[in-house]
């Protein structure tokens, strides 16, 4: 570890990696300090059976072929699910579950409806003041309101009482290209050039000097300024102090952002038990369960990821990784009934509203707090710079999200740096 640079970054998440790459491409020294035992930050796979990859964070390229992960996929060789796009990008694909049954084609048409008169509702209400959350816009007594509250719950993290209507996200439902390798793997893949020190946490940022010193527990490092990354969660903790301590504006900012939870469960299979009709999107609920959005075999394999949100699913993370494989066997088996149970392999299950570095999924604007997403990405005495989803508008909660604020910020740092010299 460098103990004297030009730039601190802290984090090795998409947004901290794509910012060291970017300083360095503008002749600029970056020394980048992480947390935990590897890079990729929520992007993070494993391997769920061999050769079957699991991502526990992001697994979709939003935005297709726009996203830049499309072209480092490409220029790495590693292979884009393609062929998987047609199936999870078409809504009247989307298969509703109510209590073990398919719903009909005429109540399958009434949901898709209550979906875009839903979201039509929230675009109509975003900026307005006093800003509504989502659950005051739309019909809650529904009978097609309980999957559409799931979709907001993993969707943003939140349940509908706590999302502001302006937080939308620009990928407007569709979800784009899976990696079958493991986004988490070409995260990494694309990472491994920029020389990273790992397990080596930023306690303290020192700024009452000219530059900053960034205590770690493998000593400190002294820069003209440091590029903070981490969540929002993380910022909130007080495990990462700031000496003085960020101005009210900011941590105002911080507070109005608050991590939400989705959390996923991937189950793989022996065999196919799905049939040739059963990949896509699924949503399950019933009268005596919570409701959960089921995605079969979308990495390609015989796997399903079972995703829960908002307080259901910080809820369930809290009993434990048993019962969460339950609850995901139980929603798998609703829709394709009780003889899948005997063809379990294996399960991994992600608990991150608990996970030390994160502390939440990604974060989600209050009611009325959306603009914050721009304060947040603002400097501070031009020591202080901001980069990560949560500084993002419009791509925020995404790997391509995060990888865009850390060029922004890497250019803006430069541009702050050639002029000071
Ligand atoms: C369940 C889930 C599903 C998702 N699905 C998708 C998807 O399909 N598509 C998509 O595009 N996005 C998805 N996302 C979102 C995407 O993964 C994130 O938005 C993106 O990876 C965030 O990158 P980042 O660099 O902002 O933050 P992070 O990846 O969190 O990077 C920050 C880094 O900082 C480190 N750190 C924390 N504290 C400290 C400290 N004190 N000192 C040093 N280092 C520290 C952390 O360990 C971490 O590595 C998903 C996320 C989750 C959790």
């Amino acid at each position: 570890m460098h103990s004297e640079t030009d730039v601190i970054i802290i984090g090795a998440g998409s947004a901290g990696l794509s910012a060291a790459k970017e300083l360095a491409r503008l002749g600029l020294r970056s020394t980048v300090i992480e947390a935990s035992h590897r890079i990729g930050g929520r992007a993070y796979s494993e391997e769920i059976v061999p050769g079957v990859w699991f991502d526990l964070g992001c697994a979709w390229l939003t935005d297709g072929d726009a996203n830049p992960f499309a072209e480092i996929a490409n220029r790495l060789g590693i292979a884009l699910g393609r062929a998987t796009w047609d199936a999870y990008n078409n809504s009247d694909d989307h298969r509703f579950i109510r209590n073990g049954t398919r719903l009909t084609g005429e109540e399958h048409a009434a949901c898709r409806r209550y979906y875009v008169d839903s979201y039509a509702a929230i675009a109509a209400a975003a900026g307005s003041e006093p800003e509504p959350s989502i659950g005051d816009v739309i019909d809650l007594e529904s009978p097609c309101a309980p999957p559409f509250l799931e979709s907001i719950a993993t969707g943003w993290g939140v349940d509908v009482d706590g999302v502001s209507c302006a937080d939308n996200t620009s990928s407007g439902g569709a979800l784009g290209y899976p990696v079958p390798h493991g986004y988490g793997n070409l995260v990494a893949a694309w990472g491994a050039d920029v020389e990273v020190t790992l397990n080596a946490r930023a306690e303290c940022i020192d700024w009452s000097g000219p530059g900053v010193a960034v205590e770690t527990p493998k000593g400190t490092i002294r820069a003209s300024l440091a590029l903070v990354t981490v969540s929002t969660g993380m910022l909130a903790s007080g495990e990462l102090n700031f000496a003085p301590l960020l101005p009210d504006w900011k941590l105002e900012a911080i507070l109005g952002l608050p991590m939400g939870t989705e959390n996923k469960m991937g189950i793989a299979f022996y065999t196919d038990v799905f049939g040739a009709d059963g990949r896509g999107h699924h949503t399950v609920w019933s009268d005596d369960a919570e409701s959960a959005k089921v995605d079969v075999n979308g990495m390609g394999f015989n796997s399903v990821s079972v995703f829960t949100g908002g307080r259901h699913g910080i809820w369930l993370e809290k009993q434990g990784p048993q019962a969460c494989h339950d609850f995901a066997v139980d929603r798998i088996a609703e829709i394709f009934g009780n003889d899948i149970r005997k063809h379990v392999i294996r399960s991994i299950t992600t608990a991150w509203s608990t996970e030390p570095w994160t502390r939440g999924s990604w974060a989600c604007a209050l009611p009325g707090q959306a603009y914050q997403r721009d304060v947040l990405a603002r400097s501070i005495d031009d020591r202080l710079f901001f980069a990560g989803e949560a500084t993002s508008v419009g791509k925020q909660g995404t790997c391509d999200g995060a990888y865009r604020t850390g060029i922004r910020a890497a250019q803006e740092i430069a541009a702050h740096l050639k002029g000071a010299s």
